[in-house]
This record gives C-alpha cells, structure tokens and sequence, in this order.
C-alpha cells in the first residue's frame, strides 16, 4: 500500500501552523477512533495513519527531513504498511497524553487491539484482594531458612457452587445492564466532542449473565469467609521488612476470577546478645579486668549455641575478634556473614580495702604503663587522620 502525502492525510497544507496540524489531527483521531467505530478496519487504517502523519508533522526534525525528502526521509517509510514496526496502539494512545491533557482518561478502558481476538471481549478481570501477613522469624531461623504454617483468615471459593454464586446451572439470565454483551458503552462529552468508550459490565462485572437464584451458602457472592493452613517457605538470609509473595494464596476472587496474592512481610525479633549488620552479626563481650589481664576461655552465644573463644593474655579493650562464617548467609545465597566480637574491659567501680590495696602495689609498677611502642601502635591510625 503506497503512502499518502502526511499533509493530505491531515487535510492541511504544507505551510500549516504546529497548532492547525493538531487541531486538523484530533479531528481525525476523534472521527475515526475505534471505540466510535468498532470493528470498522477502514477506520482503524486511518486512524493509525493520521497518528503517523502527525507523529511526522508535529516533530520540526521530521517534519523538514519529510518535506525534502519525502517518506524516505521518515525512519517508518522502509517498513511500509502500518502495524508491521510502526506505531503501535499504545504508541498513538500516549501520543494522546499530549494531544488532550487529561480529558481522555476513558481511553484507559479501550480495548480490542493488540490482542488477536475480541472473541468473548471483556473478560472477566476480577481478582480477589491481596493478603498481608506479618511473620516473625528469629535469627536462628534467618540462619538456616525455616518453614512455617500459619493460619490465614481470608476468602475462598464458596464449594457449594463452586465460585459461581448461583444456585445452580440454570439459575442465569441475560444480565439486564448489558443486555449479555459484558460491557456497557458511555459516551462521554468532553471539550472536543462527545466519545464513546466501552468498560466492562458494573453490574456482571463482564460475564454477561446475571443470577436469578442466588447460591443460598456464598449468597450470591461466590466466596465464603475461611481458614486455611499455609505453609510458608522462607528462605535463608531474610531481613526485617523484606516481603515474600505467594501467588494466588490471596483473597479469592467474586463469583469466579483469580485469586490474590499472599504477602508475607518478614519481622525480625531481636536476638538478646546479638547484633545483626546485614550478613554479619555483632557481639559485644565484657570481659573482667583478671581476664583482659591473664588470659582466659569464654564462651559466646552465636545463632547455634555457645562456642568457645580463647582469650589472649593482656587483651586490650577495643580489639575485634572475627569467627568467619559464624555470621548470617546471604539472601541470594552467596558466601555467609561473620560474628565478630568486639572486646571490652569491665574496670571494677567498688572494691575492698584490701583489693584497693593490692592493686596500689601495682600503681609504680613500669608493668602499668605503656610503652611507647605500644602507644604507636595503637594510636598509628588516629595519628594518620589528623596528619
Ligand atoms: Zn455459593
Ligand atoms: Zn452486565
């Protein structure tokens, strides 16, 4: 199919104004617009052309390259034809935005294209609420992924009718609204004349049928009011707010549809000793002054039970002690956190007279004080900042 001249199409002459190639463009939008003409193809073929004559025309670029050199001069002319990697539907639609501001919300609705058949149209798109369950989960069971059954209140399908509604098969009528057509048509008038466009049936909500005899156990709605037992299935690695979802464990859908989705927002208990910083877990140790001093074996809890750490003669307060892969495993499951141990030295606030004194043998003792080697290297990295 050869093209028409883009100016023709728009039925406006090559000196026109950017405001007379849109006026003259929703013109031909609102006449040959789908929802006025409903399964028309002609209608359809000229209403993508006029989008593309004013995709060309309302561009100063593509408009100058079309006025020398034609549609050759247009990136859509080696294509040929419409549809094959022309504009699309939804191209012309957000052309719209545009074009009209937002008056032609209605347009939302319109529906047809893109899909291969209008066959039984607007089908039905109900679907049942989502479902949000908060889940707490210790660290201990962050550490190793846990399962865990929880009972859900929510909508199922009604089983005496099977989600229908109806009492039974022939409990149907032509539903009075839509007359069993499943949408109803509006026209809407807006600023540039009245447009119709067609959403599903309010009152079928788009099955076309109404029921004359309600499903005594649902009422008429399809669902009932339950409990289910589900188990959840949550992996290794979770954190505080992460949120998991479980398809079609939701809400079920009125009379037939599909389901919602379960939400499982995770909450993370707060472990008494433990510290969590994304992979790695943090314990803060006190140790007493003898066993900074001396040396010794403690024990510190980790999400598994205690382990044993050995204590360094003449540990100082501030040292870091790392236990690779004691920490919490990735979410996405690479590598796994540590716990580090971060050291602190309880310096007694009351003693005896006779402990104060023995600690006095000590105040003129060189063993007291540090040397300077030790000050270098402990003080080295504060020193490297403030140089
Ligand atoms: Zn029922
Ligand atoms: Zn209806």
């Amino acid at each position: 199919m050869a093209k028409r001249d883009y100016y023709e199409v728009l039925g406006v002459s090559k000196k026109a104004s950017l405001d007379e190639i849109k006026k003259a463009y929703r013109q031909k939008a609102i006449q040959y617009h789908p929802d006025k003409n409903p399964g028309d193809k002609g209608a359809e073929d000229k209403f993508k052309e006029a989008a593309e004559a004013y995709d060309v025309l309302s561009d100063e670029q593509k408009r100058s390259r079309y006025d020398q050199f034609g549609h050759a001069g247009t990136g859509g002319a080696s294509q040929g034809g419409f549809g094959g990697g022309g504009m699309t539907m939804e191209d012309i639609f957000a052309q719209f935005g545009d074009l009209f501001g937002g008056h032609f919300g209605g347009f939302g609705n319109f529906s047809g294209f893109g899909g291969s058949s209008r066959g039984g149209g607007y089908a039905s798109t109900n679907r049942g609420a989502d479902l949000r369950v908060k889940v707490k989960v210790t660290l201990k069971e962050i550490a190793t992924g846990v399962e865990k059954k929880i009972k859900v209140g929510k909508y199922v399908s009604c089983t005496k009718c099977h989600g229908s509604g109806a009492e039974n098969d022939k409990a149907y009528t032509s539903c009075p609204t839509c007359k069993g057509h499943g949408y109803v048509t509006r026209v809407a008038s807006t600023l540039l004349g009245q447009i119709q466009t067609q959403s599903t049936c309010p009152t079928c909500g788009g099955a076309g049928k109404s029921i004359t005899k309600k499903c005594p156990e649902c009422n008429g709605e399809g669902i009932i009011r339950s409990e289910e037992i589900i188990t959840l299935h949550i992996p290794a690695g979770v954190g505080e707010g992460m949120q998991l979802s479980m398809r079609g464990k939701g809400n079920a859908a009125r009379r037939g549809g599909v389901n919602g989705d379960l939400l499982i927002v995770i909450e993370e208990e707060k472990h008494y000793d433990l510290i969590r910083d994304e992979n790695d877990l943090i314990y803060n140790l006190l140790l007493t002054m003898p066993q900074a001093v001396l040396g010794d074996s403690v024990e510190v809890p980790t999400v598994d039970g205690k382990v044993k750490v050995k204590i360094e003669p003449g540990t100082q307060p501030g040292k870091v002690l790392r236990l690779r892969n004691k920490g919490l495993p990735s979410v996405n499951g690479y590598g796994t956190g540590d716990l580090l141990i971060n050291i602190n030295v309880y310096i007694p606030e009351t003693l005896s007279a006779s402990e104060r004194e023995k600690i006095k043998t000590m105040v003129s003792s060189e063993n007291v004080r540090p040397s300077q080697s030790f000050r270098d290297r402990i003080f080295s990295k504060f020193r490297n900042l403030v140089d």
